[in-house]
């Protein structure tokens, strides 16, 4: 059998599919325009701007509605002559996004709506060091869940969640997470039967490179090029450049914690020596009295810096100058301007930025002709937890067609069922 080869009847069975695509894209096409709006926008001007016709703005509106991913905001002038318009404007009473972090001092779990506003943040303190994943999950679990039903009492319906880990993740798994003696934990799989019933997609990720996206949201991109200092269990980085994270080939990036800083230094539990870490992590700087049963390291540590002991404003300062070093070396090589201190560096901040700045300026070779900020992080240390559920909302506002089709009972936007049936 020669010839050429030709798929038999293609136009049939590709159809459907074909449709179904082509009415995902401009459902998100129309979303976005309503998302990038800065008044509430009207079908008449929806239809001017995407060059859809009016038909077919009315029936992606329809299902933007239902799925409750936009709302009508009422009569509004759009500017013409004529009678008002209805408006429509990104839904604050639809899906949201739950993000979750483990921290040095607690759990935190936060959830965001669709418009980027944080509706619940709650944090529980504990101490969680060399605490088994199986135990500190159940309780997040339990957080999410209390999460889920405060905002479902504002009319959100938390959709999809996010887990911020100290530790470099691959698929789900933390694969080391030393603060918390975690390796290859499957913090995924546990987290997502601890939650079985909120049936909730979950999502892992590190806790450096979501706090980085959350101030990139924080400071309305106003900042396109920093590195987020993440001080907390170990000290983590989110490096972000031209307004994109910086995740490295494998996603692994930033682990700024085991930068050398002293070849020769104290042993790392990480097998090498003059890490950063083991000069300043929280543990580092509390030395050999470590805080208190009801205190948290941080608050520990702020407060015996307030109350003027020596030890630990001498620790604070090689904390500042450690971390100097190992960020010159980062800043000297990706050609980065600003740096946020984060996480629990965010509350000591008074104490490190001083050496931290004196160290930048003593070693990276362009400062003489742009200096490099350094400053405590808008978010304080909530930038995880928020950054985590902002990248969970994300994933709705990303794909709103998918979202829609995900959705109880319905099999997509409303009129590409009909294609959906025939061919099946
Ligand atoms: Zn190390």
């Amino acid at each position: 059998m020669t010839g050429p080869i030709r798929p038999s009847r293609p136009r049939q069975a590709e159809q459907p599919v074909r449709q179904q695509s082509l009415r995902s894209i401009n459902l998100e096409l129309v979303f976005r325009q309503i998302l990038g709006a800065t008044h509430p926008i009207s079908r008449t001007e929806l239809a001017a701007v995407t060059g859809l016709t009016r038909p077919t703005i009315t029936r992606i509106v329809d299902d933007l509605l239902t799925g409750r991913l936009v709302t009508e905001t009422g009569f509004a002038h759009d500017g013409r002559a004529g009678r008002p318009r209805v408006g429509l404007t990104i839904s604050d009473r639809g899906p949201a996004g739950l993000g979750l972090d483990i921290r040095a001092d607690g759990l935190a779990a936060g959830v965001v709506d669709l418009t980027g506003t944080v509706r619940h943040l709650a944090f529980a303190p504990a101490t969680y060091a060399d605490r088994g994943a199986p135990t500190v999950l159940a309780d997040l679990a339990r957080m999410a869940e209390a999460a889920v039903a405060a905002v479902a009492a504002e009319d959100l319906a938390v959709v999809t969640a996010t887990l911020a880990v100290p530790g470099p993740v691959d698929a789900g798994l933390v694969r080391s997470a030393p603060a918390l003696g975690w390796r290859d934990a499957d913090a995924g799989t546990l987290l997502r039967a601890a939650t079985r019933h909120l049936d909730l997609p979950i999502t892992v990720d590190n806790e450096a490179n979501l706090a980085a996206l959350g101030e990139l949201y924080a400071t309305h991109r106003s900042l396109d090029s920093f590195v987020y200092v993440s001080g907390g269990l170990g000290i983590g980085a989110g490096i972000v450049l031209d307004g994109q994270l910086m995740r490295g080939s494998r996603g692994w990036s930033g682990e700024l914690g085991h930068v050398t800083v002293y070849p020769d230094g104290k042993p790392c539990p990480c097998g090498s020596r003059g890490c950063l870490q083991t000069y300043a992590s929280l543990e580092a700087i509390l030395g050999a009295e470590p805080a208190p049963p009801g205190s948290t390291p941080d608050a520990e540590i702020a407060a015996r810096a307030d109350a003027g002991r020596p030890d630990t404003l001498a620790a604070l300062d090689a904390a500042g100058t450690a971390l100097g070093v190992a960020l010159s070396d980062m800043l000297n090589i990706l050609d980065i301007g600003s740096v946020l201190l984060g996480g629990s560096f965010s509350l000591l901040a008074s104490w490190l930025t001083a050496n931290v700045r004196t160290e930048i300026d003593q070693r990276v070779l362009t400062t003489d002709w742009a200096p490099v900020t350094v400053r405590p992080a808008l978010l304080g240390p909530d930038a995880a937890v928020i950054g985590a559920a902002l990248t969970s909302v994300d994933q709705v506002r990303q794909q709103p067609a998918g979202w829609l089709l995900r959705q109880p009972g319905r099999s997509g936007p409303a009129r590409s069922r009909q294609p959906a049936k025939r061919s099946g």
